[in-house]
């Protein structure tokens, strides 16, 4: 459990906390699981920043090194 880095996101149209769910991602033929933080009302996904400039920056990489 990592409580400290976990910040609170709360969906701005339900007002409502979102809570971690294990997301199904394909990106550039890539795909994985991972956590994303997901409204249980409306499904609002939020992509961290670290996880589009990180993960993703990284997918787009390995392409070009090809
Ligand atoms: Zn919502």
């Amino acid at each position: 459990m990592s409580e400290s880095t976990a910040r609170k996101l709360i969906c701005y149209r339900c007002k409502v906390e979102l809570q971690p769910e294990k997301t199904y991602f394909q990106y550039l033929g890539h795909s994985f699981f991972t956590d994303i933080p997901k409204c249980p009302v409306c499904g609002l996904v939020y992509i961290p920043e670290e996880l589009a400039r990180g993960r993703m920056a990284e997918v787009e990489q390995e392409l070009e090194d090809k």
